[in-house]
């Protein structure tokens, strides 16, 4: 009989258990025969708040944002940490910002809402050189760091005095429809000042208060707004969301077009640093704070970001899911994983795109990934789509893990794979 030397072991059963750490797919489905088995795998997208600050202080008994609540001060290095991540993994985790601390030219005084300084706003102390050392960093690294937008000052401030949140307040009711509107094209400005526009696609909300649909007196919703600014996804956790029974497809709704996900639950406290992740992903975002992936040396922030690159890999490699490379495959990803039928019929694959293509969702839905594990490595071929790129990984068990990566021929409302 064989036996298993300790290391294949360990690894086996890392590979085994990582298998079962995510929900699973509904989509799961063996050939009559056994010969294999195909899925099309829930994406994971990396989301990390909060960035974008240059005090990491904690400000809320006086009044000012709640910011990462470290006891430093923020520096380039610690987005170096989030491209380390990104490079890595081969993906681009998204940094949802925080601009007021960019300003360098004191706009936000027209914007009162936005600041504990309101019309004072004087942001004299975060303008050197780390800006445009920073802004190099984000654009040489694009492939590797998404900006998302997450706020201007992250609260809500009446004649100095801040409630909870930018966007919406505790219950989730949208603020003014004409203050969200200046809010995003003041998030824009900030932008335009450190050449890091155009203006991002997605969306993250401060202290994830957020309506699904419209709020209040509100015959908008905030996404409706957004929409206007070419944002077409949101991502925040349902559980605080207002409106969330109104979520039509369990892991995302659509909410006038735009694709609204659920963040799920985050692994570490908003404020937790230089400490590994531990626990599971609870769904399609791995959803975390800035200090979450720093250490309270940013010489040493590697240290944490190889942590967390062990934590991920796992996920990777599972059947069942695998780290989407960017925003916009994670989105058309997670269309398909949910919606997407699969049967199996005559030793053939058969994709039913039906309930994927009655979206109302403005975003594209052309391209996903499916994996197909089996004793051998398998080819096919398509009809309907046009395979982009596969690979083949012979895993401890014996068995071959097949990636596919397809792109639809939109018209057809079905298509199909057979082996070759
Ligand atoms: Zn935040």
């Amino acid at each position: 009989m064989k036996s298993l030397n300790r290391r294949t072991f360990i690894k086996t059963a890392a590979l085994l258990s990582s298998a079962s750490l995510a929900p699973k797919s509904k989509a799961i489905v063996m050939n009559s025969d056994q010969s294999f088995t195909v899925v099309i795998p829930m994406p994971i997208q990396v989301v990390i708040d909060d960035v974008g600050w240059w005090s990491g202080k904690d400000g809320h008994e006086n009044q000012e944002p709640f910011r990462t609540g470290i006891n430093r001060n923020h520096v380039p290095e610690d987005y170096e940490a989030i491209i380390h991540l990104g490079k890595a993994l081969g993906i681009r985790p998204q940094a949802a910002m925080v601009m007021c601390e960019w300003d360098t030219k004191n706009i936000l005084r027209d914007l009162p809402h936005s600041t504990w300084m309101g019309k004072e706003w004087n942001n004299e102390k975060w303008v050197g050189p780390w800006l445009e050392k920073t802004a190099d960093l984000l654009s040489n690294n694009s492939d590797h760091i998404e900006l998302t937008v997450h706020g201007i000052g992250h609260e809500y401030w009446t004649n100095g005095t801040f409630t909870r949140a930018e966007w919406a307040d505790m219950q989730g009711v949208m603020r003014p429809p004409e203050h969200i509107k200046k809010h995003l094209d003041y998030f824009g400005k900030l932008l335009d000042q450190h050449g890091l526009g155009p203006m991002p696609r997605s969306f993250v909300p401060t202290a994830f208060r957020h309506g699904f649909g419209p709020t209040g007196d509100h015959e908008q919703s905030l996404a409706a707004i957004l929409k206007q600014y070419g944002i077409d996804y949101i991502n925040t956790p349902f559980r605080v969301m207002a409106n969330a029974g109104d979520v039509q497809h369990g892991l995302f709704g659509i909410d006038s077009g735009v694709l609204t996900v659920d963040r799920g639950q985050d692994l570490l406290t908003w404020d937790t640093i230089a400490t590994p992740p531990r626990g599971e992903l609870s769904g399609p975002t791995c959803g975390m704070h800035w200090p979450n992936i720093l250490h309270t040396d940013p010489g040493r922030n590697h240290e944490i970001v190889e942590t967390w690159i062990r934590f991920l890999e796992p996920y990777d490699r599972s059947f069942d899911t695998f780290l989407a490379p960017d925003s916009d495959l994670f989105r058309q990803q997670l269309l398909h994983h949910q919606l997407t039928g699969i049967h199996q019929r005559d030793g053939r694959i058969e994709f039913d795109f039906s309930r994927t293509d009655a979206l109302d969702y403005i975003g594209e839905r052309k391209r996903f990934l499916i994996k197909v594990l089996s004793p051998n490595a398998l080819d096919f071929q398509a009809s309907g789509m046009r395979i982009l790129a596969q690979k083949a990984e012979r895993q401890e068990n014996g068995q071959v893990l097949m990636t596919i990566n397809v792109e639809r021929d939109i018209a057809q409302k079905t298509a199909t794979m057979v082996i070759v």
